[in-house]
C-alpha cells in the first residue's frame, strides 16, 4: 500500500518521502500472490459465523485466537458488521474497489515495466470429499464473486492434479478473470526502483509518533528526527492502528495472522495457477522463488511469538496431500491488518487535514493495493477518486458524539 501510492505520488510530481524500517516484517513480502477480485463478499458475515466451529483449529481447522482481549471488543463490532443490512452495504463498497483492482495491477506493473509480474491465468479450488463438494459448489454458485467467474473443472483437469496429489479431488471449480502475482520480492524490489528512479526517497526508519498542532499532523521518527508534510500518508498496514490512535481517531484493527510454507526444490508445473484446497483452507501458489503453502486465521498481536503448532500442521497438510516437494521449507508468518467490517480504511482525517490513510485491507491488500494507490493520488490531486470513499471512511467507528464533537 506504502510503495505504490508513494510511486503514484512521485508521480504526480509531488516531493515524496517514504518511510519503512525495510525489515521483513510486511504482509505484503509473504502472502499467498493471489489477486482474488472474486472475495466481493466480506468476511463480516453470518454465513462466517455459523462456520466458526467447522474451521477452530482445535477441530482440524483454520481458524484460532491468540489475544482473546485484543479479539473480544473486535468481535462486538464484527457482529455489527454481519447483520444482513451492514453486510449488503459491505460487499457493495468492497466489490466497488474489486472492480477496478485488476485494470490497476495492469496500470501498475505496466507502469514500472513488469507486466511479466501479473499472471491473468485465474484460480482452481478443489474439494476432497462429495459432501464438501456439494456444500462448497452451492455456496460459490450463490455468492457474489465480482467480475470473475466460475467453471466446473473438467474431468481431464482432475486426472491431472492427481499426479501431483495422492488422491484424486473429488471435485473443483476454476475462477477465470483473476490473477497471481508471480514474484513477491521481485514486485516490492521493483517498486522501491521505480520511486527512486521517479526520485523518490526511502528513508529506512520507522515513525515513531505523530502529533498535531492546529490541525496539522508532524511525524516523529525514532532516529529523533520530525517531518512536516502538506500530506503524511498512514500506510503502516497493521502497524496502522498505533500512529492513527496518537492522533485520537479509534482504529479497531487487529492482526490476523496467517502462516506460510515455501519449498524451493518442488516439482509443480509452472503452469499450474494457485490452486486452493477449501476443505483445509489452503492455497498452494507456485512463485518464481518456490512453491508455497498458506492458511490460517490467527487472530493476535503483531508482536506475539508465533504458533509453530500452525507450521507443522501446513506440513502434515502438504504431506496428506502428496504435493511434491522435497527438503526444509522456509517458514513465514505475517499480520493481515483487518477492521472488524473487513473493509479498508482510506480516506482523510477529520483531526489533521495533512493526514492521509489506506490499511485495513484484511485478506484483500495485495489485490487492492494498486487500485487504493491510485484513489489516494487522486485524493491528493484533488480530482474525483474512481470509487466513492464514504464507506471507508474512519470516522464509521467513531461514536455519534464524537462525529458531532
Ligand atoms: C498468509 C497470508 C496470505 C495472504 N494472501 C493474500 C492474497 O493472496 N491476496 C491478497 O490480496 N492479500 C493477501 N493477504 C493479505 C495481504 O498480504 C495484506 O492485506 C497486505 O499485504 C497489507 O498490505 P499493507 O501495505 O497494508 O501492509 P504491509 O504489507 O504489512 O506493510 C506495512 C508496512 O508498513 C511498515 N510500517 C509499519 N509500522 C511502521 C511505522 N511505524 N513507521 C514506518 N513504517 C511502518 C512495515 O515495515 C511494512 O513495510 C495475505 C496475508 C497473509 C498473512
Amino acid at each position: 500500500m506504502g510503495a505504490a501510492s508513494a510511486f503514484r505520488l512521485r508521480q504526480l510530481g509531488l516531493e515524496t518521502t517514504l518511510v519503512d524500517p525495510c525489515d521483513g516484517s510486511a504482509a505484503s513480502l509473504g502472502n499467498a500472490g493471489h489477486i482474488a477480485i472474486e472475495q466481493v463478499e466480506p468476511l463480516a458475515s453470518w454465513s462466517n459465523i455459523r462456520s466458526v466451529p467447522r474451521r477452530w483449529f482445535g477441530r482440524g481447522g483454520a481458524l484460532d485466537v491468540r489475544a482473546p482481549l485484543v479479539f473480544l471488543p473486535w468481535a462486538r463490532r464484527f457482529l455489527t458488521a454481519a447483520r444482513k443490512e451492514n453486510f449488503a452495504l459491505g460487499a457493495e463498497a468492497l466489490g466497488s474497489l474489486l472492480l477496478h483492482a485488476l485494470p490497476a495491477w495492469r496500470r501498475l506493473t505496466k507502469d514500472v515495466g513488469r507486466a511479466d509480474l501479473l499472471s491473468e491465468s485465474g484460480h482452481l479450488l478443489v474439494w476432497e470429499s462429495e459432501q464438501t463438494a456439494s456444500l462448497g459448489r452451492a455456496a460459490w454458485a450463490a455468492a457474489d464473486t465480482g467480475t470473475a467467474r466460475i467453471q466446473p473443472l473438467p474431468d481431464a483437469t482432475l486426472d491431472s492434479l492427481w499426479g501431483l496429489t495422492h488422491n484424486r479431488p473429488v471435485d473443483g471449480i476454476r475462477f477465470s478473470g483473476t490473477a497471481q502475482v508471480t514474484d513477491l520480492s521481485e514486485l516490492a524490489d521493483t517498486l522501491e526502483a521505480a520511486f527512486r528512479a521517479a526520485g523518490g526517497e526511502l528513508i529506512p526508519s520507522r515513525v515513531e509518533s505523530l502529533s498535531q498542532k492546529d490541525g496539522v499532523a508532524t511525524a516523529h521518527l525514532t532516529d529523533g528526527s520530525t517531518l512536516s508534510a502538506d500530506i503524511i500518508l498512514v500506510a503502516a498496514g497493521v502497524g496502522s492502528a498505533r500512529l492513527m490512535s496518537d492522533l485520537g481517531h479509534n482504529t479497531p484493527l487487529i492482526a490476523e495472522r496467517g502462516y506460510h510454507l515455501r519449498w524451493t526444490d518442488h516439482d509443480w508445473p509452472s503452469e499450474l495457477s494457485p490452486i486452493v484446497f477449501e476443505d483445509r483452507s489452503m492455497i498452494v501458489t507456485r512463485f518464481a522463488g518456490g512453491l508455497q503453502a498458506a492458511s490460517f486465521v490467527e487472530f493476535g498481536k503483531a508482536g506475539q511469538k508465533p504458533d509453530p503448532r500452525k507450521w507443522a500442521r501446513l506440513a502434515a497438510h502438504v504431506k496428506a496431500l502428496g504435493l511434491p516437494v522435497r527438503g526444509e521449507p522456509s517458514a513465514w508468518i505475517g499480520c493481515r491488518p483487518t477492521l472488524p467490517d473487513y473493509l479498508p480504511a482510506i480516506g482523510q482525517s477529520g483531526v489533521a487535514r495533512n493526514l492521509f490513510y489506506a490499511f485495513g485491507h484484511q485478506h484483500l491488500g495485495l489485490t487492492l493495493g494498486p487500485i487504493t494507490a491510485e484513489i489516494v493520488a487522486a485524493v491528493a490531486d484533488g480530482r474525483t477518486p474512481p470509487v466513492a470513499l464514504q464507506p471507508f471512511d474512519l470516522n464509521r467507528f467513531e461514536s455519534r458524539k464524537a462525529k458531532r464533537a
